[in-house]
């Protein structure tokens, strides 16, 4: 063989590619990358010929400029010329896969095309008229099933023939008005280019390509005449010509179609299908999605079965809470270290510290594994995968595509693998948004948080569990809709298809196993991450300076030569309370530094230090919110061991004391606003790790974590301003600003979307 023969396999993301090219290669393949970007490239030598590279392709679904997989895709086709393409489709979906087809044949590279999961076709009872679709493009079909292997080697031999001396000619034509100025275009511009390559160049010059129509480096008398014929055009066909382009493609291809696919069976339902009738149907898709979400959110951290509700999970936690809280543990952990004769500041650090810490988090464990059995269940059986389906139908009007909202449903149980999740979108715009957002879904370790609001200051109200949950979901919807008509995020939606399985009764295995996996993650990190961060904070509330002495705060307070009347009424005042609220812990280390913090959110309804310090706090692992709480209120124990005795849930009380306190009595609130701004707020340090390696770009990341603490504290902001209006107290600026920035909010949301007009490939 006198030249090594290249193939380029091309095909749509999830058409079979890269099961294909394992199959064709075997083990010999070299993986890199494509010049310059970090898109993986993949090579490998044919097994039934090792003389020939396959060179496997980003998948794509057009060969226009907008994501970075088409530019690598094209510039390989363009630049590198490989002798053949072999164009895998997914027989299952020829409509859109062909769009992709309907432009490789112009390129003047021969394709043959491999007609994949040609099983499931068969097994459906459906037929696909082979030849006449093969006469219709123009080129071989092999029909093939990657997955068993069927087909595949007679795909290989016919690529590698066509790449021999094959030739592929474009059969469809565009309607009359285009073709005449598609001859313009190729006469002026690219009749010296070699034949076969005339047509791409000249339909990507109509279509306004600008990196086609940088490389050609026309002159502008040639520009300007070439814009006077397609602006012709489009006044003639009242569209802009890539919407021509792309609209006459779909023509072409449904008309195509039209005798080509038959399908058995038509009109026959199975019970899946039934039931997708009615939770996929167009008017009862989302109540029934806020139905189903409710009665999760009811039954695992609402209104306890003890009041009333139907939430095990409340129930299971109240119970745990009272054993955990402190009646027991902490009292019992004290008399024992007290009996070993341990050291004052031992025993406040175990007791007041770790216990209180980790105990706190612990506490809201039942709830969080009912939550995620039931949640757990919702997938197994089917029910999630259609709430992206439903979702994207709803939001591709918006420019959004379905595939953003698989990270979020994967996000409800750790933001994480929600972020890692997003590397399924190939558009980068689309992907670099996602990861923005997916972690305003309320992970496990939010849970505590919620549970924690909602016990304490809303007597268990299911609403306010359920609220959260709908929070992060609009807070998804709302900024996904608003970034996507800012100029960084705007363009078409990938198309999104994906294959809703049938629904099933849950694998109980499966089920029970998924449950544990993110309860025990749960649990693990309470014995580790919250432990240690429980002694710092232990540390920090324990010790500071009083009056000029550096010390336990509790024992320098007794010291009346140190906090003489004086010093007191000096604490009040910086701390803005009343004399006789100051605590030793005012002058604690973690309040020293909170109380500066503290003014950013005061704007918000919970401007105090405490709730300051466990907000920040959060960023080291969101279960710390309500470790922190446990230990800021475990110090007032102290004080009266008695009334402990009568309620194990008394530091919830005392937080909910505290939030009337500092927001003037309107602590249910202000304890919402908490709520929403730790929900929405950048996640942990973990999960903007894993943002930082998704985005890859230190610009991105910033921006990520900047957009969601910006979002938190305008909808907390706004919450708590608006919010007085109709609970009382309300202060007229911040109302006004309030309203101001809502009406931006609505504003940006409601201007029509550029690209609505445009055709979107289905
Ligand atoms: P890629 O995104 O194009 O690389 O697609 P993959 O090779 O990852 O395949 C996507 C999915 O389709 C995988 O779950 C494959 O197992 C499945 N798949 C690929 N080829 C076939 C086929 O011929 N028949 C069936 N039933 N499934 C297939
Ligand atoms: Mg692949």
């Amino acid at each position: 063989m006198d030249k090594q023969l290249r193939i380029a396999l091309a095909g749509n993301p999830n058409s079979g590619k890269t099961t294909l090219f394992n199959k064709l290669t075997g083990s010999n393949q070299f993986v890199g990358n494509w010049p310059g970007v970090t898109v993986e490239k993949k090579e490998g030598k044919l097994i039934v010929n090792k003389e020939v590279i396959l060179t496997d392709l980003p998948g794509i679904y057009s060969l226009s400029p907008y994501t970075l997989e088409e530019v690598v895709a094209r510039n390989y086709l363009i630049e590198e010329k490989p002798d053949a393409i072999l164009n895998i489709v997914d027989a299952t979906n020829l409509e859109r896969n062909l769009y992709l087809t309907t432009q490789l044949t112009e390129l003047g590279i021969p394709v043959v095309i491999a007609l994949n999961m040609m099983d499931l076709v068969k097994k459906a009872g459906d037929s696909i008229n082979v030849k006449e679709l093969s006469r219709q493009l123009g080129c071989r079909i092999v029909e093939i099933s990657a997955l068993k292997g069927d087909g595949v080697k007679d795909a290989a031999l016919a690529a590698i023939e066509a790449a021999k001396n094959g030739k592929t000619v474009p059969q469809h034509t565009f309607s009359g008005p285009v073709e005449h100025a598609l001859a313009h275009i190729e006469e002026v511009t690219v009749h010296d280019l070699p034949e076969e390559r005339q047509r791409w160049y000249a339909i990507k010059l109509f279509e306004r390509d600008e990196k086609v129509l940088e490389s050609l480096h026309l002159g502008a008398s040639v520009k300007s005449h070439i814009e006077q014929d397609i602006a012709a055009c489009e006044k003639e066909l009242d569209d802009d010509a890539e919407s021509i382009i792309t609209n006459e493609r779909y023509v072409y291809i449904g008309e195509t179609l039209k005798g080509i696919y038959r399908k058995k069976g038509k009109g026959q339902l199975s019970v899946s299908d039934k039931i997708d009738k009615v939770v996929t149907n167009r008017i009862l898709a989302l109540p029934i999605f806020a139905i189903v979400m409710f009665l999760v959110y009811a039954l695992a951290m609402g209104k306890s079965v003890a009041d009333g509700g139907i939430a095990i999970g409340t129930w299971l936690t109240d119970l745990a809470n009272d054993v955990l809280g402190e009646a027991w543990l902490k009292e019992g952990s004290r008399a024992i270290l007290e009996g070993w004769g341990a050291a004052p500041w031992l025993i406040g650090l175990i007791s007041d510290g770790i216990l209180a810490g980790v105990g706190a988090v612990l506490g809201f464990v039942p709830q969080m594994l009912v939550l995620f059995l039931m949640l757990c269940l919702l997938e197994d059986c089917g029910y999630m995968a259609r709430i992206a389906f439903i979702m994207d139908r709803i939001f591709r009007r918006f420019g959004l595509s379905g595939k953003s909202f698989i990270p979020m449903l994967v996000g409800t149980g750790c933001g994480i693998p929600g972020v890692m999740a997003s590397r399924t979108i190939e558009n980068e715009r689309d992907r670099r948004m996602t990861i923005t957002t997916t972690t305003f879904m309320p992970c496990g370790a939010k849970m505590p948080i919620i549970g924690l609001i909602a016990g304490a200051l809303f007597g268990g109200s299911t609403w306010i569990a359920v609220s959260a949950y709908f929070i992060g979901v609009a807070a998804i919807v709302i900024s996904g809709i608003m970034l996507k008509k800012t100029k960084m995020f705007a363009g078409d939606p990938a198309p999104f298809v994906m294959e809703l399985p049938a629904y099933h009764l849950p694998a109980w295995g499966n089920v029970l196993r998924g449950t544990w996996e993110r309860g025990w993650s749960f649990i693990k990190r309470a014995g580790t991450v919250i432990v240690i961060s429980s002694i710092v904070i232990w540390f920090l509330t324990s010790f500071g300076s009083v009056n000029g002495n550096f010390g336990m705060v509790d024992a320098l307070y007794e010291d009346d030569s140190v906090v003489t009347d004086e010093y007191v009424a000096q604490v009040a005042d910086r701390m803005g309370i009343p004399e006789d609220e100051v605590e030793p812990m005012d002058d604690s280390l973690l309040a020293r530094v909170a109380q500066p913090v503290s003014v950013v959110f005061k704007p918000l309804g919970f401007g105090d230090w405490k709730p300051t310090a466990a907000t920040v706090t959060g960023l080291v692992a969101k279960e710390e919110v309500v470790a922190n709480f446990g230990i800021m209120y475990a110090y007032d124990d102290q004080e009266g061991e008695e009334e402990l005795e009568e309620n194990g849930d008394q530091i919830w009380d005392r937080v909910a004391d505290d939030f009337n306190a500092f927001s003037g009595g309107h602590g249910k609130l202000a304890a919402f606003a908490f709520m929403i701004f730790n929900l929405l707020c950048a996640p942990c340090f973990a999960a903007i790790g894993a943002i930082k390696r998704e985005m890859n770009s230190a610009k991105w990341t910033w921006f990520a974590i900047g957009y969601q603490c910006g979002f938190a504290w305008v909808m907390a902001f706004i919450v708590w301003q608006v919010g007085r209006l109709f609970a009382g107290g309300m202060n007229v600026v911040g109302l006004v600003i309030a309203l101001i920035l809502l009406g931006l909010l609505c504003w940006q949301l409601f201007k029509p979307y550029r690209e609505s007009q445009k055709l979107t490939v289905k």
